[in-house]
């Protein structure tokens, strides 16, 4: 029995999410809009099908779109994240290791049988169960890409997706002879190929990925060392690149935002600065982990040529923390420290480091903590992170987030959080 790497990637996943809650969207053209309503980030079939651009910015199409009848949604990050949890859970039963890649792509491994003659069996079948309980489940699509190795699963969902022949399930490792399908997958479009790396194979007259396969290894080595190596043996089919089943403690978090109209006063961006603080440090406490330096930063407009003004600085904490309140008495006044008053910023954020796990603390000499305090603290966190899950986000805040955000991001046309928020469930009369 030999092991069988598959890549399960979603259709135009944040389009296809906001047709699962809202099906009188199905089979129409909807394009799905990055923060602030700034440019197409994802698009239906319908959509694409109409040849609207990906990553265009919206105003420029407005009126392309109105004239068409293509529905427009700013994005909902909390509806495609529970879909992104819910698609996860359904292929962690399916494969025996699972390694989550991006919102909407995970790898998987699996044992592939063998033939009755004693060649490679055919996971088609199972790629078209898993694709049918998928939709079945969750009303997403995705398109399922079958090899033995990463880098060809990767090429096998790509022909999954676009050759509507194999019905979005490819299995490149059931084949005699794969060079064919090698040889109509462009250079460019092969997994871990850079715009630089294609430029040089192109030189050399390698343009798929067969001549990639094929070409002497050895100038391939002197290109750009063992990751070019491990890149064509994963070609050749030779796995070199192992599942990373268990995401790496995160060393850092980030939560910044682009505002929806400049902000010039200092209230506003201590407001802002909070908001996004209680955010990261949210996250910090579902990771269980504690910040050890926090770091805030700002900036204008990229157009603003020579009055552009981009500014940060970082705290060091005596104790590392994941208290809201501990870690805004920290940030507040290095906003302050940023704040100018005649550069209108367009942009701002807050990075909590040195991240390490909330189970070791070590004391420091010069900040005494009442453990009795501490524990305290701890349970008035649990508590607020509790309410706002239970409620939805920003049920409980800290004052000092404002309350009536005018910065906040732009997102006109939202559409409900029906699978995360109680009060947003539909209700169906029967
Ligand atoms: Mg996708």
């Amino acid at each position: 029995m030999t092991r069988a790497t598959v890549l399960i990637d979603g259709n135009n996943f944040y389009a296809s999410c906001e047709a699962v809650l809202d099906p009188s969207v199905i089979g129409r053209p909807l394009v799905v809009l990055s923060n602030n309503d700034g440019c197409i980030v994802s698009r239906s079939a319908e959509a694409r099908a109409l040849g609207i651009p990906m990553g265009s910015p919206y105003f420029k199409l407005r009126q392309q779109l109105q004239r068409h009848g293509v529905i427009v949604r700013s994005s909902n990050y909390g509806l495609y994240a529970d879909m992104s949890q819910r698609l996860m859970a359904t292929l962690e039963v399916w494969v025996e290791e699972l390694e989550i890649y991006s919102i909407d792509e995970a790898f998987g491994l699996l044992h592939r049988p063998a033939a009755t003659n004693g060649q490679p069996g055919d996971l088609r079948d199972w790629g078209q169960r898993l694709r049918q309980r998928v939709r079945r489940d969750l009303g997403l699509p995705v398109a399922v890409g079958i090899a033995p190795t990463k880098v060809l699963a990767k090429l096998a969902n790509r022909i999954a997706k676009r050759d509507p022949l194999q019905g979005g399930v490819f299995d490149l490792g059931a084949l005699d002879d794969p060079s064919p399908w090698l040889e109509a997958t462009a250079v460019e479009d092969v997994w871990g190929i850079g715009r630089q790396l294609s430029r040089w194979c192109r030189l050399r007259g390698i343009a798929h990925a067969r001549a990639l396969r094929d070409m002497p290894p050895g100038e391939l080595r002197r290109r750009c060392g063992v990751v070019g190596l491990r890149l064509q043996q994963e070609l050749q089919g030779h796995p070199c690149l192992p599942l990373v089943s268990l995401p790496p403690a995160k060393q850092e978090t980030c939560v910044s935002r682009s505002f929806s109209q400049p902000v010039t006063s200092l209230v506003e961006l201590r407001q802002a600065i909070a908001t996004y603080l209680s955010r990261a440090a949210e996250k910090l406490r579902r990771q269980r982990q504690r910040a050890g330096a926090i770091t805030v930063f700002v900036r204008s407009s990229p157009f603003d040529g020579s009055s552009f003004y981009s500014n940060a600085a970082t705290a060091v904490l005596l104790l590392p923390s994941n208290d809201t309140g501990v870690l805004l008495a920290a940030a507040l006044p290095l906003t302050d420290s940023l704040y100018r008053r005649h550069k209108p910023l367009q942009k701002a954020g807050v990075l909590l480091q040195q991240l390490q796990p909330d189970s070791l603390l070590q004391y420091h000499l010069l900040a005494p903590l009442e453990p009795q305090q501490q524990r305290r603290r701890e349970v008035l966190m649990a508590t607020v992170d509790g309410l706002n899950r239970r409620f939805g986000s920003g049920t409980v805040q800290w004052a000092a987030c404002g309350l009536q955000p005018v910065w906040a991001m732009r997102r006109s046309r939202l559409s409900r959080a029906a699978t995360t928020r109680l009060s947003e469930v539909p209700l169906v009369r029967a």
